[in-house]
Parts: C-alpha cells; sequence; structure tokens
C-alpha cells in the first residue's frame, strides 16, 4: 500500500483529509512542519500533503529541509494552502513542491492530484531504476566483451604457435616472412633466412624414446631463441627443423650466426637419459635481395641444407645462386 504523510496543524482539516483517503493509503499524520521533517524521514512516504501556515516551523521551510536530504529530496509534497496564501506558492515551488490544492479543496481535485503525482513518482523511480538496470546491463556487456577480446588475443597466439616448443610456428614465420619482404621493397634492406634441421634426429627418438626426443627439440629451441637478436624472427618449420629469419642481415653475417648455434648445440646436453642426450645440426643459409618468391628463397636456404646434408652433416652451408 502507497504510503502518504499528512501534515496539518487543525485537527479538522486532518480528519477531512483521512477520511478522504483511509483505506487505499496507510496514512501517517504530523501537526507541524519539524514533525513533518521527522516522520518524513522515518517512514519515507509516497506523498505529502503538507499545510502551509504551521506553529513551530511552516510548510515551505520543512519542504525546503526535505529536499536537502537525499532519502527524502525525491517525495513529492503538494501544499494545502489557504485561498489567501496562493501567491506565496511560487516560494513552494522554488523549495520544491509539486502542486497545490486550495482550502477548501473539492475532494474529486484533490484525490485526482494525489493519484496523479503518485503515478509520475512511481514512473520516475521505474526510469530509474530501469536506467540502473541498463548501466548494469551495460557493465556486463563490456565485461564480456573484455573476456572475448582477451579469448581472441589468446587465440591469435596459440594459433601462431608450436605448443611443444612455444617457438612460433609456420603459420606465423610465412606471415613475418612475407611482411619483411614488403618491408625490403620500401628499405631495400636485405635479410637472411637460416633453415637447421637436426641431424639423424630419428636416431634419438629410436635409442632414447620419443619422449627424450621431444626433450631434445626443446632444448634446441631454447638454445636457437637464447643465439638469436629480439628482431630476429624463429618458428618451428617442421618436425625437427627450424626457421629462422634475420632482418638487416647479409649472407656473411647468417653464417657466422648460424655457426655460433651449431656449436652450441653441439655442445649441449639435453637430460633425458642416464646419461644427456648431445645433437648436431646441419644449416642452409639464402639472403634475399631481390623480388623472389618467399616460397623461392625458402627452396634456395632448403638446398643449402641439403648439400650440408650430404657433405657429412654438423655445418653451415650457403646458398650459391647456380
Ligand atoms: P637427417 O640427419 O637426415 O635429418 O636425419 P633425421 O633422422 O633427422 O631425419 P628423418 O627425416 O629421417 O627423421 C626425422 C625424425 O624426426 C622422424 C620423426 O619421427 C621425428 N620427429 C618429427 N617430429 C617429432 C616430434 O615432435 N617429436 C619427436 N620426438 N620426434 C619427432
Ligand atoms: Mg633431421
Ligand atoms: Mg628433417
Amino acid at each position: 500500500m502507497q504510503k502518504i504523510l499528512i501534515v496539518d496543524d487543525v485537527p479538522a482539516n486532518i480528519k477531512i483529509l483521512r477520511e478522504l483517503l483511509v483505506g487505499d493509503f496507510e496514512l501517517f499524520l504530523a501537526t507541524n512542519g519539524e514533525m513533518a521533517v521527522e516522520v518524513a524521514e522515518s517512514k519515507l512516504p509516497d506523498l505529502i500533503l503538507m499545510d502551509v501556515m504551521m506553529p513551530v516551523m511552516d510548510g515551505i521551510t520543512a519542504c525546503g529541509i526535505l529536499r536537502t536530504k537525499p532519502e527524502t529530496a525525491a517525495i513529492p509534497v503538494i501544499f494545502i494552502t489557504a485561498k489567501n496564501e496562493v501567491e506565496d506558492m511560487v516560494k513552494g515551488f522554488e523549495v520544491g513542491g509539486v502542486d497545490y490544492v486550495t482550502k477548501p479543496f473539492h475532494p474529486a481535485e484533490l484525490n485526482a492530484r494525489v493519484r496523479t503525482h503518485l503515478e509520475l513518482k512511481a514512473s520516475r523511480e521505474q526510469l530509474l531504476k530501469s536506467g540502473r538496470q541498463l548501466e548494469h546491463a551495460n557493465r556486463q556487456l563490456e565485461d564480456r566483451n573484455d573476456q572475448l577480446n582477451n579469448a581472441i588475443e589468446q587465440l591469435n597466439i596459440a594459433v601462431m604457435t608450436d605448443p611443444l616448443t612455444g617457438l612460433h610456428n609456420r603459420r606465423y614465420m610465412t606471415q613475418a616472412i612475407e611482411q619483411e619482404k614488403l618491408r625490403f621493397k620500401r628499405t631495400q634492406r636485405p635479410f637472411t633466412l637460416v633453415i637447421s634441421d637436426i641431424d639423424h634426429f630419428k636416431g634419438v627418438n629410436d635409442n632414447y624414446g620419443h619422449e627424450c626426443g621431444d626433450e631434445v627439440l626443446k632444448q634446441v629451441s631454447r638454445t636457437l631463441r637464447g643465439l638469436l637478436r629480439d628482431q630476429d624472427h624463429i618458428a618451428r618449420w617442421g618436425g625437427e627443423e627450424f626457421l629462422m629469419m634475420l632482418p638487416e642481415t647479409n649472407l656473411k653475417g647468417a653464417s657466422a650466426v648460424a655457426d655460433r648455434i651449431r656449436l652450441a648445440v653441439a655442445e649441449t646436453d639435453t637430460d633425458c637419459s642416464d646419461h644427456g642426450v648431445k645433437v648436431t645440426m646441419t644449416f642452409g643459409v639464402a639472403e634475399f635481395r631481390s623480388i623472389v618468391s618467399v616460397d623461392e628463397i625458402i627452396r634456395n636456404a632448403d638446398s643449402a641444407l641439403y648439400d650440408g646434408k650430404e657433405a657429412g652433416r654438423n655445418r653451415v652451408v650457403v646458398y650459391q645462386s647456380r
């Protein structure tokens, strides 16, 4: 039931208002402005019918006080005023009154105004509630959006990463080489590809087991990554094959890097059997100078690698155009 606070210092007036509203509303009474403020704060009525002239504190002062308190600020106040006080009603509106009725009032008119302002108040509250719900829904959407973006980011990383070694994968490297090729078109700065393949890796699996083979792949990956610069790219290109791209590096520089890596790999033990396991690697190096296709430069590096295998493995071979 909606609550109405009736404020009037004349018992006869209270009686009339009470008889008019009782049954439809829960009613509270106050006989001066000060009391009205107290009751309003404790009962939080939906509407206040406020006499203007009262002892202790008049209705306009009381309304002004109610407006300054957050809990009572939104409670609509209808002033009940004598005919000769109508001019004072400007003040009533200034302090936040929503309406006024002149005494003696017509019951139907008072009833209509009371109901109108109660409905208005309910609509305002509903609007505020909807606004809050919208804000809440909006925040949830934003959170969901953040989660989705994070998931997409994770997926993008996963799609470009080799799960065993944590290095980039073939898909990433193909894109990185295409990018570098575009940069070459602008800057004419050559870059070098180094393809490397573990020697007799099948033997590692056969002698020590597949899990040990995996450990060797991880160890080799760490060694390779550790010896490259930040701007160099490396990917696991195939089973036991790695492709490195060294921007702004010529054949001489790349061969030197490859040889350092070759020596480091050959010296590094992987701790996966009673004795550490050592492997060697063979490297093929090719430089990108003119606009050839990415496939072609990879084929060139591959061909140098093949030559290195043929020549006895554990070596670096530079591609020479024939
Ligand atoms: P080569 O010196 O001529 O390169 O000889 P290889 O034995 O290294 O070459 P081959 O191509 O004959 O064998 C490669 C082996 O690598 C076979 C394959 O089972 C193994 N291999 C490929 N991917 C993985 C992997 O993810 N884990 C393990 N443990 N072995 C792998
Ligand atoms: Mg091999
Ligand atoms: Mg191979």
